[in-house]
């Protein structure tokens, strides 16, 4: 199969950030996605200071992200662009407010007027899912990690109940990351669901992950592919996790095709694999029509 006859391939994205005050317009962004044969994207909220100057209440400034990231979904949804519309409350924000002075409970109060808000507009459909909830992904303080820990539990109990995509943010160690996750999960009384997203997931979290019932998305990085296509599991998505702002070294949702369309001239991958991983996981977890 010749590279271009592959490239046909829909492209999608399982977690990709958009800051349109800061970085790409949404036209932009779904300009240059099409082009590179995308169809869908998870786009993912960024932080209050993302987006630079900020009403001075901590409060209103986290609810005009929320309200900033649901227009840019929804212009980039007029360019022709399939989108899932996420928003969190991340983890490394709470390290952030405590360094910025705040006691861990009013960091914990914070974050639970952010997810509540968050989840009316789930319930409203304005947004798809929450997320980046979890742990943080480096060490961090005792109670830092604590406060992260019980908005990431709310977070999966509320947001599950209102049928939201949940995107977890963790520690990544591999499998056990996945097993000790979902004893908290079943601890909530929440069922495993293919719309609990390991994000970032290492590859040896997949077959975990998926022998559970939930779903897990994978760095869009050669080397990180690869490695999960060698482990012949099918149950996960590609991110780009696009910071929205370009970067050095970033990698972008358009330079996904790129990378997957060498799987299939390498022989690592098969063409049907690659519309599991674009189209059919993609149409599970998020719920959204096929290209
Ligand atoms: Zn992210």
């Amino acid at each position: 199969m010749s590279a271009n006859e592959s490239s046909k391939v829909p492209i999608a994205d399982a977690h990709s950030h958009i800051n349109a005050v800061r970085g790409l317009s949404a036209n932009e962004f779904a300009e240059a996605f099409r082009k590179a044969n995308g169809w869908f994207v998870a786009l993912v909220g960024v932080s209050p200071w993302d987006y630079g100057a900020m009403p001075p209440s901590l409060r209103d400034a986290y609810l005009k992200s929320v309200d900033i990231h649901v227009k840019t979904c929804s212009e980039m949804r007029s360019k022709g662009v399939s989108v899932a519309c996420i928003d969190g409350f991340y983890p490394g924000d709470v390290d952030k407010l405590l360094s910025m002075g705040l006691k861990p409970s009013e960091v914990l109060n914070l974050g639970r007027e952010v997810l509540q808000y968050e989840l009316t507009l789930c319930r409203n459909g304005l947004l798809d899912g929450i997320g980046e909830v979890g742990r943080q992904h480096y060490k961090a303080m005792p109670l830092s990690l604590l406060v992260s820990e019980l908005l990431m539990e709310e977070a999966i109990k509320a947001g599950s109940e209102e049928d939201c995509v949940i995107h977890l943010h963790l520690e990544d160690i591999g499998p056990d990351t996945v097993l000790l996750t979902h004893e908290v999960i079943k601890r909530l009384n929440v069922k495993p669901s293919s719309k609990i997203i390991f994000h970032h997931a290492r590859p040896d979290m997949i077959p975990a992950a998926s022998s559970l019932g939930y779903s897990a998305t994978v760095f869009g990085r050669k080397e990180v592919l690869r490695a999960a296509v060698a482990l012949k599991a099918w149950g996960f998505m590609v991110e780009s996790d696009f910071p929205g702002v370009m970067l050095n070294g970033a990698v972008t949702p358009w330079s996904l095709a790129e990378v997957e369309v060498g799987l299939l001239r390498d022989s690592l991958a098969t063409e049907e694999f690659l519309y599991k991983v674009n189209i059919d996981n993609i149409v599970k977890s998020y719920g959204v029509s096929p290209p």
